[in-house]
């Protein structure tokens, strides 16, 4: 079964996340649990909560079925202590939101060396971060998110990925998201037939297919290995709609998430039944 959704706004509180998502035929979705551009956003209040675990209850949504993403100012392989800090702790906020609001699975981007420390020390920096989430969290999974390796973004390649993994204590509780724009966008042609089945080798080789826990849909607006990252609506970018039709037919995308970040919300719903025509 294919849970497909989008990121949908949460706008006037986390508890209209869902019924957006329901609005659009969804039967998956991404959120923002905060105010993704401030350090400091208000807490969830007790009413947020339980009108948002009964809307998933009421529209069918489970935890597997909800991808939360966190805050763009967030970088867990800050190379300065006092950035590093503070991202940390607006992650253990972001972890500690989809603890009481009921969501498994936190998508994040690994994080940037900014330049001024090297990618392995970069990398030891973000496992850090996932290690002192986690012993201050339950039940929630690190989904790290693959970038298209913009500036000095970590984890466009597979390895960068597999890295950080190697150096989380807690395996059960660390994930991964495959964007294909970015994916695409960072030199792995899904384009191709075979360059598709080159990628997913690649990919359950060097991370595994194990860790694989949500997926986001998106064509690219920049061509194969540019690291430019600039989503574009399904079919309409340099990807085409061939990979997602394998996508739809490959059982391995079966049962996560698989969330539309195209730029047009206004075509969610038809790229949502596209989606599932292919997958039929
Ligand atoms: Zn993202
Ligand atoms: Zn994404």
């Amino acid at each position: 079964m294919k849970f497909i959704g989008a990121h949908v706004s949460a706008a006037g509180g986390v508890e209209m996340a869902p019924r957006n998502a329901h609005a659009i035929g969804a039967n998956a979705f991404a959120l923002f649990t905060r105010n993704q551009k401030q350090w400091s956003p208000k807490p969830l209040t007790e009413g947020n909560i339980s009108a948002f675990k009964a809307a998933c209850e009421e529209l069918d949504f489970g935890p597997d079925q909800i991808l939360a993403h966190d805050g763009y100012l967030i970088n867990l392989g800050h190379p300065e202590d006092e950035g590093l800090e503070k991202s940390r702790a607006a992650f253990l906020d972001e972890m500690q939101r989809c603890e009481l609001l009921g969501i498994g699975l936190l998508n994040f981007h690994p994080g940037s060396h900014l330049n001024q420390i090297s990618e392995e020390s970069c990398i030891a920096r973000i496992a850090d971060s996932i290690n002192s989430a986690h012993e201050k969290t339950r039940g929630v999974t690190a989904v790290i998110e693959n970038t298209a390796g913009q500036g000095s973004n970590i984890g466009h390649r597979f390895e960068h990925i597999a890295a950080i993994i190697d150096k989380v204590a807690d395996k059960k509780r660390v994930g991964v998201c495959i964007d294909t724009a970015h994916t695409y966008a960072a030199g792995y042609d899904l384009k191709s037939a075979a360059g598709y089945e080159a990628a997913w080798r690649e990919f359950d080789r060097i991370i595994g297919f194990k860790y694989l826990r949500g997926m986001h849909l998106n064509d690219s607006k920049k061509e194969l290995a540019t690291r430019v990252d600039r989503h574009e609506q399904l079919g309409e970018g340099t990807l085409g709609l061939e990979p997602f039709k394998r996508l739809m037919k490959d059982t391995r995308f079966d049962g996560i998430p698989l969330i539309l970040e195209t730029p047009d919300e206004s075509k969610w719903a038809d790229e949502i039944m596209l989606l599932r025509g292919l997958a039929a």
